[in-house]
């Protein structure tokens, strides 16, 4: 049988939920029920009625959408696609950092594991971040794992000082100003996003800076033709469907996250016939975790 018939019959006969990242194949968006970034993801997975959730994503999605939906089986199809960015933060040089600045309000990124989102103090997304920490009262601020996000979040607020974990995505670094100087040259009005993830270099080259959701949202609403986007590719889906008659470029040639395309549709039939790779998180780690998120939740309202 068709694998794609094959997924969407076991989906049905088993009441599960399909969810994909923006950075995810194009064939595993369209089979998905949902694609967006990894907070309106877990959200997703909390809030629908489904026990059953197969995250198409890396393990710290998987991971969040289990801290918020305890009570839910949470299926990773690719079980060693990891985040190295999140892997860069490790919880004995964390418990070192903060007995250095006992005074610093502690803030990951949400791509950060469960262990190391257990010792911190409220998590934040690409898009919310200024706002969430620009409520916190304390003046020092310990930011993990991207020093990137955490570099253009600093910039906006001068007020507090920043001490940045040295972690980056491998993706995003690739990504060099040389080939968007170029991309610049070769077309006219080309509007260049960016992802807070690139180095600063990039960004001082963007006109517009923001999450995968605020990107796609940007050229959707903006009237150029042209636009070079300094992210993931796995993006093109979602900006091309919705924007059919606009062009979308990538600076260079490999702005693809390994991680994120190690999901095929045959990992995704694997786990629903199975029931396998599931996500588990020890309660003592998962309950300090929670609060991590449900601070941002507070925070962010
Ligand atoms: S694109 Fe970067 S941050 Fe996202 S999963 Fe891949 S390595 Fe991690």
């Amino acid at each position: 049988m068709d694998l794609k018939k094959e997924i969407n019959l076991l989906k049905t006969e088993k009441n599960a939920l399909i969810l994909a990242h923006y950075y995810q194949r194009p064939e595993i968006q369209e089979i998905a029920d949902y694609v967006g970034d990894s907070y309106y993801l877990s959200k997703i997975a909390k809030d629908s009625p489904n026990k059953l959730i197969v995250f198409c994503g890396v393990k710290f999605m998987a991971e969040s959408a289990k801290i918020l939906s305890p009570e839910k089986t949470v299926l990773l199809p690719a079980l060693d696609a990891g985040c190295p960015m999140a892997d860069m933060a490790d919880v004995d040089g964390l418990v070192e950092l903060k007995e250095k600045h006992p005074d610093a309000a502690v803030v990951c990124y949400i791509n950060s594991t469960s262990d190391v989102k257990a010792l911190c103090d409220v998590t934040v997304t690409s898009s919310n971040a200024l706002k969430v920490i620009k409520k916190l009262p304390q003046k020092k601020i310990i930011f993990l794992p991207d020093k990137n996000l955490g570099g253009y979040i600093a910039e906006q607020m001068p007020e507090k000082d920043f001490i940045l974990w040295n972690g980056f995505c491998i993706t995003h670094k690739k990504i060099s100003a040389e080939n968007i100087l170029k991309s610049k040259n070769a077309i006219n009005d080309i509007v260049v996003l960016a992802h807070p993830e690139c180095e600063k270099e990039i960004r001082d080259l963007a006109d517009f800076i923001g999450s995968t959701g605020e990107m796609i949202n940007y050229a959707t609403d903006c009237s150029a033709k042209n636009y070079l986007v300094c992210t993931e590719e796995g993006i093109h889906y979602e900006l091309s469907k919705k924007n059919p008659h606009k062009n979308f470029y990538f600076p260079g040639t490999s702005t693809l996250c390994p991680n994120m395309k190690k999901t095929r549709l045959e990992d995704i039939a694997n786990v629903l016939r199975n029931n396998c790779n599931e996500i588990t998180i020890k309660e003592e780690v998962r309950l300090k975790a929670l609060n991590c998120l449900l601070n941002m939740h507070e925070l962010a309202r």
